[in-house]
């Protein structure tokens, strides 16, 4: 089990920012910059790699979750990055599906 499902499931603890029926957003315990979010499926998926057709519509969702977030942090107008890290030579440390949302400071 990883590190983000033990999230999901509330047994360790983490900055939530948002949760609903499909996915939880939580405050980076690193952060790489000012604003750094993780939006994260509840559905266990190791990385891209293993995303599904029938993942489409989760995909899309975990985008759209990623922009409401940006526009509540004020990231709107200056701009963010949206990454999924996939495997080794992206630098992947948790194989639990996540996107990661950088901001507040010019990348
Ligand atoms: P990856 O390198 O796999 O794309 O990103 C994993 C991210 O998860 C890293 O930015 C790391 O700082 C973050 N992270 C790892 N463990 C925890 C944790 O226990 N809580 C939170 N909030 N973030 C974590």
């Amino acid at each position: 089990m990883t590190i983000f499902k033990k999230i999901i499931d509330k047994q360790i603890p983490a900055k939530f920012v948002f949760e609903d029926e499909q996915c939880i957003a939580i405050h980076d315990v690193a952060p790489q910059a000012p604003v750094h979010i993780l939006i994260i499926p509840r559905k266990e998926i190791r990385s891209m790699n293993e995303v599904a057709n029938e993942d489409q519509n989760l995909l899309g969702h975990l985008l759209l979750v990623a922009k409401e977030i940006a526009k509540k942090q004020n990231l709107h107008d200056n701009g963010y990055r949206l990454i999924f890290n996939t495997n080794s030579d992206a630098g992947q440390t948790v194989f639990h599906l996540h996107l990661h949302l950088l901001g507040g400071k010019k990348l």
